[in-house]
């Protein structure tokens, strides 16, 4: 289990004052801590990795393209080789990819 390293993301996300203070408020460590357990109990390790660009490039290994406008909020669509997928499953595999390069 794979967890992206979040460390600047309360400061570039805003919400608006009440649900920035909800964000800001999480324990982001702790969170991951419940996440682990069960995994953890069954002997399944986890690990954290930079996030760079796991937003925006293509994770096809022969294209890897990276730019801004492969991304339109949940549909990622790589603007050199046109492939398409849903944005937060693509994310899961860049994480992967960029656990494996580290
Ligand atoms: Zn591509």
């Amino acid at each position: 289990m794979v967890f992206e390293y979040l460390k600047d993301m309360r400061e570039s996300i805003d919400y608006g004052t009440r649900i920035n203070y909800c964000l800001h408020s999480l324990a982001f460590h702790s969170l991951r801590e419940m996440v682990e357990y069960k995994p953890a109990w069954n002997g399944i390790p986890s690990d954290e990795v930079d996030p760079e660009y796991t937003s925006q490039r293509c994770p096809r290994t022969e294209c890897q393209h990276t730019e801004r406008g492969n991304r339109d909020k949940k549909r990622f669509k790589c603007q050199q080789c046109k492939f398409q997928d849903d944005s937060d499953r693509k994310v899961a595999v860049c994480v992967i990819q960029n656990w494996f390069e580290q």
